[in-house]
């Protein structure tokens, strides 16, 4: 993480007496997102958290305590686990994503036909690729295993 990245973070932060809210762009169900490398998106509480206090374990979900889906206080964020955050959303009626593991936020639609991807997403597929299990990135993005492995080793 270097330091710009961290001071670029830190300046769309809002810091009130309860929360740091995320002044930059969100999802459409209000969490906060930052671009990082390769143009790949990220969740900004996800972020918040690895700076604060590390990489996330994978397969892990970061967690709002405050219930502020844009909050990126690293005290109001914990760790859990997919069943965890889907028992929160479900409470809460917000749960979108059904995402495993990392940071990717959905660039491509939940089961999308493979034959519908653009050219950006099977670059984006074959980026992950480089880091990702197969498995994952089917998971991440909605493309079917077989599919994602095809175009990783195009
Ligand atoms: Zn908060």
């Amino acid at each position: 993480m270097s330091d710009e990245m961290e001071n670029r973070f830190l300046a769309k932060v809002k810091k009130t007496e309860s929360c740091w809210l995320w002044m930059g762009a969100k999802t459409p169900t209000g969490y906060g997102k930052i671009a990082i490398r390769h143009g790949l998106i990220i969740y900004a509480h996800r972020y918040s958290y690895e700076i604060d206090v590390g990489p996330i374990p994978k397969g892990m979900f970061v967690l709002h305590s405050c219930d502020v889906p844009s909050c990126v206080f690293p005290k109001h964020l914990s760790v859990g686990t997919h069943q965890d955050n889907l028992k929160d959303a479900s409470l809460k009626h917000r749960w979108q994503f059904g995402k495993i593991g990392t940071w990717e936020i959905s660039p491509m639609k939940a089961k999308k036909p493979n034959w519908t991807l653009t050219k950006e997403e099977i670059a984006k597929v074959k980026e992950l690729g480089k880091t990702h299990s197969t498995r994952a990135i089917s998971m991440m993005t909605g493309v079917s295993k077989s599919h994602v492995h095809y175009l990783v080793k195009q």
